[in-house]
Protein backbone atom coordinates (compact mmCIF):
# COMPACT_ATOMS: atom_id res chain seq x y z
CA UNK A 1 0.00 0.00 0.00
CA UNK A 2 1.26 3.64 -0.88
CA UNK A 3 2.30 5.53 1.83
CA UNK A 4 2.08 9.26 1.85
CA UNK A 5 3.23 10.78 5.09
CA UNK A 6 6.86 10.02 6.07
CA UNK A 7 6.50 10.50 9.61
CA UNK A 8 3.72 8.39 10.76
CA UNK A 9 2.24 8.63 14.24
CA UNK A 10 2.04 5.28 15.77
CA UNK A 11 -1.99 4.24 16.25
CA UNK A 12 -3.37 1.48 18.06
CA UNK A 13 -5.98 -0.76 16.35
CA UNK A 14 -8.35 -2.76 18.96
CA UNK A 15 -10.14 -5.55 17.76
CA UNK A 16 -13.15 -6.92 19.36
CA UNK A 17 -13.96 -10.79 18.84
CA UNK A 18 -11.58 -12.90 17.82
CA UNK A 19 -13.49 -15.62 15.71
CA UNK A 20 -14.37 -15.93 11.71
CA UNK A 21 -14.33 -11.86 11.32
CA UNK A 22 -11.86 -10.71 14.46
CA UNK A 23 -9.40 -13.10 13.93
CA UNK A 24 -9.23 -12.55 10.18
CA UNK A 25 -8.99 -9.29 11.00
CA UNK A 26 -6.33 -8.57 13.48
CA UNK A 27 -3.99 -10.68 10.90
CA UNK A 28 -4.88 -9.02 8.24
CA UNK A 29 -4.19 -5.81 10.00
CA UNK A 30 -0.58 -7.19 11.40
CA UNK A 31 0.02 -7.75 7.75
CA UNK A 32 -0.55 -4.06 6.71
CA UNK A 33 0.58 -2.44 9.55
CA UNK A 34 3.74 -4.37 9.73
CA UNK A 35 4.31 -3.67 13.24
CA UNK A 36 4.72 -0.40 13.12
CA UNK A 37 1.32 -0.20 14.98
CA UNK A 38 -0.03 -1.97 18.38
CA UNK A 39 -2.63 -4.09 17.64
CA UNK A 40 -4.76 -5.68 20.45
CA UNK A 41 -7.21 -7.73 20.12
CA UNK A 42 -9.88 -8.19 23.52
CA UNK A 43 -12.10 -11.40 23.07
CA UNK A 44 -14.13 -13.74 25.49
CA UNK A 45 -11.70 -16.39 25.15
CA UNK A 46 -9.09 -17.35 23.44
CA UNK A 47 -10.40 -20.33 21.71
CA UNK A 48 -11.42 -20.01 17.85
CA UNK A 49 -14.41 -23.27 17.37
CA UNK A 50 -15.07 -23.90 14.05
CA UNK A 51 -18.48 -23.40 14.59
CA UNK A 52 -19.89 -24.99 11.77
CA UNK A 53 -18.83 -28.59 13.03
CA UNK A 54 -21.24 -27.90 15.86
CA UNK A 55 -23.83 -29.79 13.89
CA UNK A 56 -22.24 -32.94 14.34
CA UNK A 57 -21.32 -32.54 18.06
CA UNK A 58 -24.57 -33.47 19.53
CA UNK A 59 -23.67 -36.43 17.91
CA UNK A 60 -20.34 -37.37 19.34
CA UNK A 61 -18.66 -37.03 16.00
CA UNK A 62 -16.72 -34.47 17.19
CA UNK A 63 -15.09 -33.07 20.23
CA UNK A 64 -13.65 -29.48 21.01
CA UNK A 65 -10.83 -30.05 21.12
CA UNK A 66 -11.07 -31.70 17.89
CA UNK A 67 -13.00 -27.96 16.33
CA UNK A 68 -10.79 -25.56 17.84
CA UNK A 69 -7.49 -24.02 18.56
CA UNK A 70 -5.51 -21.29 21.02
CA UNK A 71 -5.13 -18.01 19.22
CA UNK A 72 -2.47 -16.63 21.53
CA UNK A 73 0.47 -18.00 20.07
CA UNK A 74 -0.25 -17.12 17.13
CA UNK A 75 -0.85 -13.33 17.65
CA UNK A 76 2.29 -13.60 19.67
CA UNK A 77 4.08 -14.44 16.82
CA UNK A 78 2.62 -11.59 14.69
CA UNK A 79 3.23 -8.56 17.81
CA UNK A 80 -0.30 -9.24 18.47
CA UNK A 81 -1.29 -8.48 21.95
CA UNK A 82 -4.28 -10.73 23.09
CA UNK A 83 -6.61 -9.62 26.31
CA UNK A 84 -9.24 -11.90 27.46
CA UNK A 85 -12.24 -10.04 28.74
CA UNK A 86 -16.03 -9.24 27.86
CA UNK A 87 -16.89 -6.46 26.33
CA UNK A 88 -19.04 -4.15 28.80
CA UNK A 89 -19.60 -0.93 26.50
CA UNK A 90 -18.16 2.05 25.09
CA UNK A 91 -17.11 5.11 25.81
CA UNK A 92 -17.34 6.78 22.31
CA UNK A 93 -16.41 10.03 22.65
CA UNK A 94 -13.11 9.05 24.57
CA UNK A 95 -12.39 5.79 22.18
CA UNK A 96 -12.49 3.22 25.00
CA UNK A 97 -13.78 0.05 25.01
CA UNK A 98 -14.96 -1.01 27.99
CA UNK A 99 -14.40 -4.18 29.61
CA UNK A 100 -14.27 -6.36 32.60
CA UNK A 101 -10.35 -6.22 32.27
CA UNK A 102 -10.71 -2.12 32.51
CA UNK A 103 -11.25 0.63 29.47
CA UNK A 104 -8.64 -0.47 26.56
CA UNK A 105 -8.21 2.72 24.51
CA UNK A 106 -8.23 2.69 21.07
CA UNK A 107 -7.51 4.96 17.52
CA UNK A 108 -9.24 2.56 15.36
CA UNK A 109 -11.85 0.03 16.36
CA UNK A 110 -12.70 -3.24 14.44
CA UNK A 111 -16.02 -4.86 16.05
CA UNK A 112 -16.34 -8.60 15.30
CA UNK A 113 -18.32 -9.68 18.14
CA UNK A 114 -21.10 -11.95 17.01
CA UNK A 115 -24.36 -12.12 18.10
CA UNK A 116 -26.53 -12.42 21.11
CA UNK A 117 -28.25 -15.65 20.49
CA UNK A 118 -31.62 -13.78 21.63
CA UNK A 119 -33.59 -17.01 23.34
CA UNK A 120 -35.79 -14.71 25.46
CA UNK A 121 -37.48 -13.97 22.08
CA UNK A 122 -40.05 -16.45 22.22
CA UNK A 123 -41.42 -17.97 25.89
CA UNK A 124 -39.83 -20.96 26.95
CA UNK A 125 -37.20 -21.05 23.55
CA UNK A 126 -33.46 -22.01 24.90
CA UNK A 127 -31.21 -24.00 26.64
CA UNK A 128 -32.51 -24.20 30.65
CA UNK A 129 -35.57 -23.95 29.02
CA UNK A 130 -37.35 -26.25 26.47
CA UNK A 131 -35.56 -25.96 23.71
CA UNK A 132 -32.10 -27.45 22.54
CA UNK A 133 -28.94 -25.00 20.91
CA UNK A 134 -26.08 -25.99 19.12
CA UNK A 135 -25.45 -22.09 18.89
CA UNK A 136 -21.82 -22.89 20.93
CA UNK A 137 -19.80 -25.35 22.37
CA UNK A 138 -21.58 -25.39 25.65
CA UNK A 139 -25.17 -25.31 23.82
CA UNK A 140 -23.82 -28.28 22.01
CA UNK A 141 -22.96 -30.62 24.85
CA UNK A 142 -26.59 -29.99 26.52
CA UNK A 143 -27.54 -30.64 23.17
CA UNK A 144 -25.39 -34.38 23.09
CA UNK A 145 -26.73 -35.20 26.81
CA UNK A 146 -30.17 -34.51 25.71
CA UNK A 147 -29.80 -36.32 22.47
CA UNK A 148 -28.06 -39.51 24.75
CA UNK A 149 -31.41 -39.48 26.93
CA UNK A 150 -34.12 -38.95 23.55
CA UNK A 151 -32.51 -42.44 22.08
CA UNK A 152 -33.11 -43.80 25.16
CA UNK A 153 -36.65 -43.14 24.97
CA UNK A 154 -37.33 -41.50 21.73
CA UNK A 155 -40.73 -39.73 20.29
CA UNK A 156 -41.49 -36.82 18.06
CA UNK A 157 -38.66 -34.36 17.05
CA UNK A 158 -39.45 -30.70 15.85
CA UNK A 159 -36.29 -28.61 14.11
CA UNK A 160 -36.15 -25.22 12.73
CA UNK A 161 -35.70 -21.61 13.28
CA UNK A 162 -38.07 -19.32 14.94
CA UNK A 163 -39.38 -15.24 13.66
CA UNK A 164 -36.39 -13.10 13.35
CA UNK A 165 -33.46 -15.80 12.97
CA UNK A 166 -31.22 -15.67 10.04
CA UNK A 167 -28.94 -18.36 10.67
CA UNK A 168 -31.18 -21.02 8.73
CA UNK A 169 -28.73 -23.21 6.78
CA UNK A 170 -27.68 -24.88 10.43
CA UNK A 171 -31.24 -25.39 11.35
CA UNK A 172 -31.25 -27.42 7.78
CA UNK A 173 -28.22 -29.12 8.47
CA UNK A 174 -29.32 -29.96 12.14
CA UNK A 175 -32.66 -31.18 10.61
CA UNK A 176 -30.91 -33.40 8.04
CA UNK A 177 -27.90 -34.68 10.13
CA UNK A 178 -31.02 -35.73 13.18
CA UNK A 179 -32.81 -37.63 10.73
CA UNK A 180 -29.63 -39.61 9.17
CA UNK A 181 -28.34 -40.57 13.15
CA UNK A 182 -32.11 -42.03 13.48
CA UNK A 183 -32.00 -43.96 10.47
CA UNK A 184 -28.93 -45.40 11.51
CA UNK A 185 -30.40 -46.15 15.27
CA UNK A 186 -33.27 -47.64 13.54
CA UNK A 187 -35.32 -45.38 15.24
CA UNK A 188 -37.30 -43.53 12.31
CA UNK A 189 -40.55 -45.17 13.18
CA UNK A 190 -40.79 -43.91 16.61
CA UNK A 191 -39.48 -40.37 15.85
CA UNK A 192 -41.48 -38.32 13.57
CA UNK A 193 -39.55 -35.22 12.27
CA UNK A 194 -41.16 -31.55 11.62
CA UNK A 195 -39.45 -28.76 10.67
CA UNK A 196 -40.91 -25.41 11.94
CA UNK A 197 -39.18 -22.53 10.12
CA UNK A 198 -40.28 -18.28 9.57
CA UNK A 199 -38.90 -18.87 5.68
CA UNK A 200 -41.86 -17.93 3.09
CA UNK A 201 -40.94 -21.34 1.50
CA UNK A 202 -38.25 -24.07 2.23
CA UNK A 203 -34.93 -23.05 0.38
CA UNK A 204 -35.19 -19.14 1.02
CA UNK A 205 -32.32 -19.31 3.39
CA UNK A 206 -32.98 -15.49 4.19
CA UNK A 207 -31.03 -15.23 1.14
CA UNK A 208 -34.22 -14.72 -0.78
CA UNK A 209 -33.75 -18.45 -2.03
CA UNK A 210 -31.16 -20.12 -4.16
CA UNK A 211 -31.25 -21.65 -7.53
CA UNK A 212 -34.01 -24.96 -7.40
CA UNK A 213 -33.04 -24.58 -3.72
CA UNK A 214 -36.69 -24.73 -3.02
CA UNK A 215 -38.06 -27.38 -5.16
CA UNK A 216 -34.71 -29.44 -4.16
CA UNK A 217 -35.48 -28.87 -0.45
CA UNK A 218 -39.37 -30.04 -1.12
CA UNK A 219 -38.37 -33.12 -3.02
CA UNK A 220 -35.72 -34.43 -0.24
CA UNK A 221 -38.16 -33.54 2.93
CA UNK A 222 -40.78 -36.00 1.19
CA UNK A 223 -38.40 -38.18 0.35
CA UNK A 224 -36.92 -38.16 3.98
CA UNK A 225 -40.65 -38.17 5.07
CA UNK A 226 -40.16 -34.89 7.47
CA UNK A 227 -42.85 -32.43 7.64
CA UNK A 228 -42.67 -28.72 7.49
CA UNK A 229 -43.89 -25.83 8.40
CA UNK A 230 -43.09 -22.37 6.41
CA UNK A 231 -44.03 -18.68 7.64
CA UNK A 232 -44.28 -20.13 10.94
CA UNK A 233 -44.28 -17.94 14.29
CA UNK A 234 -43.23 -19.69 17.40
CA UNK A 235 -45.88 -18.65 20.35
CA UNK A 236 -44.36 -20.75 23.13
CA UNK A 237 -41.82 -23.73 23.21
CA UNK A 238 -43.43 -26.19 26.38
CA UNK A 239 -41.65 -29.38 27.72
CA UNK A 240 -43.58 -31.67 25.41
CA UNK A 241 -44.05 -29.42 21.98
CA UNK A 242 -44.23 -26.17 20.28
CA UNK A 243 -46.82 -23.92 19.70
CA UNK A 244 -47.24 -21.93 16.89
CA UNK A 245 -49.36 -18.90 16.63
CA UNK A 246 -51.08 -20.33 14.22
CA UNK A 247 -52.62 -22.44 17.71
CA UNK A 248 -51.41 -25.90 15.80
CA UNK A 249 -49.83 -27.89 18.39
CA UNK A 250 -46.42 -30.11 17.79
CA UNK A 251 -45.46 -32.49 20.21
CA UNK A 252 -41.87 -32.89 20.68
CA UNK A 253 -39.10 -34.71 22.47
CA UNK A 254 -36.49 -33.35 21.25
CA UNK A 255 -36.57 -29.18 20.09
CA UNK A 256 -33.83 -27.47 18.91
CA UNK A 257 -35.02 -24.26 17.68
CA UNK A 258 -32.18 -21.38 16.34
CA UNK A 259 -33.84 -18.16 17.78
CA UNK A 260 -33.17 -14.49 16.23
CA UNK A 261 -29.65 -13.10 16.86
CA UNK A 262 -29.02 -9.13 17.88
CA UNK A 263 -25.69 -7.41 18.43
CA UNK A 264 -24.03 -8.22 21.78
CA UNK A 265 -25.42 -6.22 25.21
CA UNK A 266 -23.05 -3.89 25.08
CA UNK A 267 -23.68 -2.50 21.91
CA UNK A 268 -26.91 -2.30 22.60
CA UNK A 269 -26.51 -0.78 25.31
CA UNK A 270 -24.47 2.24 23.81
CA UNK A 271 -26.31 4.69 22.35
CA UNK A 272 -25.43 5.60 18.25
CA UNK A 273 -23.36 3.16 18.12
CA UNK A 274 -25.60 -0.29 17.04
CA UNK A 275 -29.37 0.16 15.86
CA UNK A 276 -32.46 -1.11 17.79
CA UNK A 277 -31.31 -4.46 17.76
CA UNK A 278 -27.67 -3.92 17.84
CA UNK A 279 -25.82 -4.41 14.89
CA UNK A 280 -23.57 -1.98 13.45
CA UNK A 281 -24.87 -0.09 10.11
CA UNK A 282 -21.78 0.21 7.97
CA UNK A 283 -20.54 1.35 4.13
CA UNK A 284 -19.43 -0.99 1.79
CA UNK A 285 -15.64 -0.30 3.03
CA UNK A 286 -16.89 -1.62 6.77
CA UNK A 287 -16.99 1.81 8.57
CA UNK A 288 -19.60 2.98 10.93
CA UNK A 289 -21.75 5.41 9.09
CA UNK A 290 -21.28 7.62 12.03
CA UNK A 291 -17.92 7.14 13.65
CA UNK A 292 -15.05 7.27 10.75
CA UNK A 293 -12.30 5.55 13.19
CA UNK A 294 -15.02 2.57 13.82
CA UNK A 295 -15.15 -0.16 11.82
CA UNK A 296 -17.09 -3.66 12.21
CA UNK A 297 -17.44 -7.27 10.41
CA UNK A 298 -19.31 -10.36 10.66
CA UNK A 299 -22.38 -10.98 12.29
CA UNK A 300 -22.40 -7.63 14.33
CA UNK A 301 -23.01 -5.95 10.95
CA UNK A 302 -26.18 -4.45 9.46
CA UNK A 303 -27.78 -6.29 6.87
CA UNK A 304 -31.27 -4.86 5.82
CA UNK A 305 -33.63 -8.34 5.52
CA UNK A 306 -34.22 -9.45 1.75
CA UNK A 307 -37.63 -9.27 0.15
CA UNK A 308 -41.06 -9.01 2.05
CA UNK A 309 -41.80 -12.03 3.88
CA UNK A 310 -44.88 -12.42 5.87
CA UNK A 311 -42.69 -13.41 9.04
CA UNK A 312 -39.08 -11.71 9.58
CA UNK A 313 -36.55 -13.21 8.40
CA UNK A 314 -32.73 -11.75 8.58
CA UNK A 315 -29.95 -12.54 6.36
CA UNK A 316 -27.46 -15.15 7.23
CA UNK A 317 -23.71 -13.62 7.46
CA UNK A 318 -22.14 -16.85 7.51
CA UNK A 319 -17.89 -17.56 7.52
CA UNK A 320 -16.55 -16.66 4.16
CA UNK A 321 -18.75 -13.26 3.89
CA UNK A 322 -17.57 -11.98 8.15
CA UNK A 323 -13.79 -13.05 6.53
CA UNK A 324 -13.97 -11.03 3.64
CA UNK A 325 -15.91 -8.37 5.55
CA UNK A 326 -12.93 -8.38 7.60
CA UNK A 327 -10.02 -8.53 5.22
CA UNK A 328 -11.88 -5.16 3.88
CA UNK A 329 -12.19 -3.68 7.08
CA UNK A 330 -8.50 -4.34 8.17
CA UNK A 331 -7.27 -3.08 4.50
CA UNK A 332 -9.34 0.22 4.88
CA UNK A 333 -7.97 0.49 8.73
CA UNK A 334 -4.61 0.48 7.58
CA UNK A 335 -5.28 2.99 4.55
CA UNK A 336 -6.80 5.53 7.07
CA UNK A 337 -3.62 4.87 9.50
CA UNK A 338 -0.74 5.01 6.32
CA UNK A 339 -2.32 7.60 4.67
CA UNK A 340 -3.13 5.84 1.64
CA UNK A 341 -5.67 6.67 -1.13
CA UNK A 342 -6.32 3.54 -2.15
CA UNK A 343 -9.53 1.97 -0.48
CA UNK A 344 -11.27 -1.57 -0.83
CA UNK A 345 -15.18 -1.46 -0.79
CA UNK A 346 -17.22 -4.82 -1.08
CA UNK A 347 -21.06 -4.24 -0.75
CA UNK A 348 -22.60 -7.71 1.61
CA UNK A 349 -24.64 -8.25 -1.58
CA UNK A 350 -21.85 -8.89 -4.00
CA UNK A 351 -20.28 -11.29 -1.87
CA UNK A 352 -19.41 -14.92 -3.28
CA UNK A 353 -22.07 -17.03 -2.06
CA UNK A 354 -20.00 -20.37 -0.56
CA UNK A 355 -21.38 -22.62 1.06
CA UNK A 356 -21.55 -26.54 1.97
CA UNK A 357 -24.90 -28.15 3.78
CA UNK A 358 -23.90 -31.12 5.23
CA UNK A 359 -26.65 -33.84 5.37
CA UNK A 360 -25.19 -36.49 7.46
CA UNK A 361 -23.86 -39.20 4.54
CA UNK A 362 -24.91 -36.82 1.59
CA UNK A 363 -25.25 -32.70 1.11
CA UNK A 364 -25.53 -30.15 -1.16
CA UNK A 365 -22.79 -27.86 -2.52
CA UNK A 366 -24.29 -23.90 -3.42
CA UNK A 367 -22.01 -21.37 -5.18
CA UNK A 368 -22.82 -18.01 -6.64
CA UNK A 369 -21.70 -15.46 -8.02
CA UNK A 370 -23.21 -13.10 -4.75
CA UNK A 371 -25.01 -13.23 -2.27
CA UNK A 372 -27.77 -11.48 -2.64
CA UNK A 373 -29.68 -10.45 -5.69
CA UNK A 374 -29.86 -11.68 -9.31
CA UNK A 375 -27.09 -13.94 -10.09
CA UNK A 376 -25.65 -14.87 -12.93
CA UNK A 377 -24.33 -18.43 -11.90
CA UNK A 378 -25.75 -19.89 -8.99
CA UNK A 379 -26.29 -23.64 -8.89
CA UNK A 380 -26.31 -26.38 -6.18
CA UNK A 381 -24.66 -30.10 -6.79
CA UNK A 382 -26.30 -32.45 -4.28
CA UNK A 383 -24.62 -35.55 -3.66
CA UNK A 384 -22.22 -37.48 -1.02
CA UNK A 385 -19.45 -35.95 -2.62
CA UNK A 386 -20.54 -32.50 -0.73
CA UNK A 387 -20.33 -34.83 2.42
CA UNK A 388 -16.71 -35.27 1.88
CA UNK A 389 -16.27 -31.50 0.86
CA UNK A 390 -17.19 -30.41 4.04
CA UNK A 391 -15.08 -32.65 6.19
CA UNK A 392 -12.08 -32.21 3.98
CA UNK A 393 -13.08 -28.27 4.45
CA UNK A 394 -13.10 -28.66 7.96
CA UNK A 395 -9.75 -30.55 7.78
CA UNK A 396 -8.48 -27.31 5.66
CA UNK A 397 -9.46 -24.66 7.52
CA UNK A 398 -8.18 -25.93 10.92
CA UNK A 399 -5.02 -27.12 9.43
CA UNK A 400 -4.85 -23.61 8.12
CA UNK A 401 -5.97 -20.99 10.51
CA UNK A 402 -4.28 -22.71 13.53
CA UNK A 403 -1.30 -21.71 11.57
CA UNK A 404 -1.81 -18.05 11.30
CA UNK A 405 -3.22 -18.37 7.43
CA UNK A 406 -6.23 -16.63 6.48
C1 LIG B 1 -24.45 -24.36 14.22
C2 LIG B 1 -23.91 -23.40 13.24
C3 LIG B 1 -23.44 -23.87 12.02
C4 LIG B 1 -22.91 -22.99 11.10
N1 LIG B 1 -22.46 -23.49 9.91
C5 LIG B 1 -21.87 -22.66 9.04
C6 LIG B 1 -21.35 -23.17 7.82
O1 LIG B 1 -21.42 -24.36 7.53
N2 LIG B 1 -20.74 -22.30 6.98
C7 LIG B 1 -20.64 -20.97 7.28
O2 LIG B 1 -20.06 -20.23 6.49
N3 LIG B 1 -21.15 -20.45 8.42
C8 LIG B 1 -21.77 -21.27 9.29
N4 LIG B 1 -22.27 -20.76 10.45
C9 LIG B 1 -22.18 -19.32 10.68
C10 LIG B 1 -20.80 -18.93 11.23
O3 LIG B 1 -20.55 -19.64 12.40
C11 LIG B 1 -20.78 -17.43 11.47
O4 LIG B 1 -20.94 -16.81 10.23
C12 LIG B 1 -19.50 -16.95 12.09
O5 LIG B 1 -19.27 -17.56 13.33
C13 LIG B 1 -19.54 -15.43 12.24
O6 LIG B 1 -18.32 -15.01 12.71
P1 LIG B 1 -18.17 -13.70 13.63
O7 LIG B 1 -16.70 -13.55 13.83
O8 LIG B 1 -18.91 -12.58 13.04
O9 LIG B 1 -18.91 -14.03 15.00
P2 LIG B 1 -18.66 -15.21 16.06
O10 LIG B 1 -18.12 -16.41 15.41
O11 LIG B 1 -19.93 -15.33 16.82
O12 LIG B 1 -17.53 -14.64 17.02
C14 LIG B 1 -17.74 -13.59 17.92
C15 LIG B 1 -16.45 -13.28 18.67
O13 LIG B 1 -16.68 -12.18 19.55
C16 LIG B 1 -16.35 -12.55 20.88
N5 LIG B 1 -17.27 -11.83 21.77
C17 LIG B 1 -18.61 -11.89 21.80
N6 LIG B 1 -19.09 -11.06 22.73
C18 LIG B 1 -18.03 -10.47 23.31
C19 LIG B 1 -17.87 -9.52 24.34
N7 LIG B 1 -18.91 -8.99 25.01
N8 LIG B 1 -16.62 -9.15 24.69
C20 LIG B 1 -15.54 -9.67 24.06
N9 LIG B 1 -15.63 -10.57 23.06
C21 LIG B 1 -16.87 -10.96 22.70
C22 LIG B 1 -16.49 -14.06 20.94
O14 LIG B 1 -15.73 -14.60 22.01
C23 LIG B 1 -15.95 -14.43 19.54
O15 LIG B 1 -14.54 -14.41 19.56
C24 LIG B 1 -22.86 -21.61 11.39
C25 LIG B 1 -23.35 -21.12 12.60
C26 LIG B 1 -23.89 -22.01 13.51
C27 LIG B 1 -24.43 -21.48 14.82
Amino acid sequence: MESTNSVIERKKVVVLGSSFAGYTGALELAEHLDRKHDIVVVAKSPDFVFIPSLIWYPFGLRSKEAISFDVRPIYARRGIEFVEASATGFDLANRLVLTSAGPVHYDYLLIATGPKVDFDSVPGLGPGRNSLSICNVEHAEETRKAWERFVKDPGPVVIGASQGAACFGAAYEFLFNVRYQLKREGLLEKAPITFVTAEPFLGHFGIGGFGNAKPMSEKFFDMYDIGWRTDSVIKEVRPDGVLLESGEFLPSKFTMIIPRFLGIDAIRNTPGLGNASGFIEVTDEYRHVRYPEIYAAGIAVFVPPVGDSKVPCGVPKTGYPSEVMAKTAAFNIAADINGSSERRSMPFSMIHAYCIMDTGNMGMMIVGDHMLGARHLEFIIPGPQAHWAKLAFEKYFMFSRSRGRV
